[in-house]
């Protein structure tokens, strides 16, 4: 069986022509915009700057019924078509070339009950549109560490946030969703129906339609919580990494953290006499009462002599987009991933060393804490797959300058091929702009094959980490 979460793009044919484009608009709720259309252009662009392509066709979605008509319409036309919910993905798989873009970006409503510890999300919701619903509830959805990301493709994609370890990750709280599949028919997604496609939602990327609300459990966090977030100079980055991971070890669940290797900004709130220093920080948020998170997390601001501190309680919604700003709109970006097997003294030396050469000050080299609720889950639970790796490794390449592009996508790729002996061999497809291969011939492969086969038999939907029907 030949398969592959390949990164599929330039599918569609060149140019869709207006009567093609009015029949779709003929009893559509939302808008669609054909490119010179006013506002086309506004709308058109995704997140990552170093994605190009213009499509023909927005059709921006305000309802079921417009995805399905949009569905629908891309098949009688032979379109491949691109879904777009937050449009953050690192591959810019939610626009094409010449094509149509399903966005479902005007759908964010959320509704909340907290009695019973549920949401229910529009699927072109952002984490800032569901955390804003649920805190004032004192709830939370798992979701990512920055709020403008789209629900949709991370939770589709698995889900890392501040809860994984307490809660897991996010695609393991989506507990029903309402799902627009190649034939344009609307299914619910639950434990109760269709399980088999709630299992494949649950980490198989947008591969078994378009996925217009997700309902998720919700479980008490903050509203405020501990944030602990220390910088050392990157010369001390061995003896910092060294007492972090003798601390992660030893870890309860209410516990997250994440090493970012990188370069001081210029700008508020760093102290001047450190801009442009070197840093390893460690950035760690404890799910549960601020006090014992105050002294669980003291050790991780005494592991050598910080650059700076700014570890405090804070609110769980300010933690959430605490790193915003870090990824503005349109500037390059070029990510990748691997979960590590082992963290020892070769493995932090090596981290280090990647950080000291990142080419780009903007860039980072990151270490993600796994384990913890989502470790636990077992692999075939979810189509998520194996949780085993305890550590998550993430080649963070941003940039601004186009003629600086190759250097950057090189370094990226060999500081990961460098890397790779550490690993199990899997990277996280949330972090990947590349053609990644799934492990051949195993059971979690055929269940995705035969799951494509019964809801996507012609690949319509192949804008994404692909996984063929045959
Ligand atoms: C700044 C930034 C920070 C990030 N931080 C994290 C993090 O902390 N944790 C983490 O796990 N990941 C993180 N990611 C990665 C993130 O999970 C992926 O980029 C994800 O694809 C973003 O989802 P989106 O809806 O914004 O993407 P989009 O680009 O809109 O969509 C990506 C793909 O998802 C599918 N899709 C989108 N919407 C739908 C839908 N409604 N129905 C069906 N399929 C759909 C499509 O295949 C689409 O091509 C981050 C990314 C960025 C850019």
């Amino acid at each position: 069986m030949v398969s592959s979460t390949e990164v599929t793009g330039q599918t569609t044919p060149s140019g869709i022509d207006d009567s093609v484009a009015r029949a779709l608009a003929s009893g559509f709720g939302g808008d669609v915009l054909h490119r010179g259309d006013a506002g086309f252009a506004e709308v058109a662009p995704v997140w990552n700057g170093m994605i190009e392509h213009t499509p023909t066709l927005i059709a921006r979605c305000s309802s079921a019924q417009d995805v399905s008509r949009a569905v629908r319409f891309a098949a009688d036309n032979n379109l491949y078509p691109a879904v777009r919910g937050g449009a953050h993905n690192i591959a810019g798989t939610a626009t094409c070339r010449d094509g149509l873009v399903i966005d479902l970006s005007p759908m964010r409503e959320v509704t909340v009950d907290p009695q019973q510890g549920r949401a229910w999300a529009g699927g072109g919701a952002t984490w800032a549109d569901l955390d804003r619903a649920t805190q004032p509830h004192g709830l939370a959805a798992p979701g990512g560490l920055v709020s403008k990301t789209g629900i949709a493709g991370l939770t589709l994609g698995g889900g890392l946030g501040w809860l994984r370890r307490k809660h897991g990750l996010s695609c393991d709280n989506l507990v029903a969703a309402e799902v627009v599949t190649a034939d344009g028919q609307i299914f619910t997604a639950s434990e109760k129906e269709n399980s088999d496609l709630l299992w494949g939602l649950r980490g198989g990327g947008g591969n078994f339609g378009v996925v217009t609300k997700f309902e998720y459990a919700l479980h008490p966090v903050g509203p405020e919580v501990m944030f602990s977030f220390t910088l050392y100079p990157l010369e001390s980055g061995r003896q910092v990494l060294q007492g972090w991971h003798e601390f992660c070890q030893a870890a309860p669940d209410e516990v997250t953290s994440i090493v970012l290797c990188g370069t001081v900004p210029e700008e508020e709130p760093f102290p001047p006499d450190i801009h442009r220093r070197q840093f390893v920080a460690l950035a760690t948020m404890y799910a549960g009462p601020v006090e014992d998170g105050r002294r669980i997390l003291s050790p991780l601001q005494a592991l050598g002599e910080p650059l700076c501190d700014f570890s405090s309680p804070a609110p769980y919604l300010e933690i959430q987009s605490n790193f915003d700003g870090d990824y503005p709109d349109g500037r390059r970006y070029y990510w990748k991933s691997l979960y590590l097997k082992q963290f020892d003294e070769t493995v932090i030396d090596q981290v280090l060393q990647l950080a000291a050469e990142r080419p780009s000050s903007l860039s980072t080299v990151d270490v993600w804490q796994l384990g913890g609720t989502m470790g636990r889950i077992p692999a075939d639970a979810t189509a998520f797959g194996d949780r085993g790796a305890p550590y998550l490794l993430g080649v963070e390449s941003n940039w601004d300058d186009p003629a600086e592009d190759t250097r950057n996508r090189d370094w990226t790729r060999a500081a990961c091929a460098r890397m790779e002996r550490f690993s199990n061999g899997n990277s996280y497809l949330n972090f990947e702009p590349d053609s990644v291969p799934v492990e051949q011939d195993s059971a979690r492969e055929q269940r995705l094959c035969r799951l494509k086969r019964l809801y996507d038999p012609d690949n319509l939907f192949r804008q994404n980490h692909n996984i063929r029907p045959v």
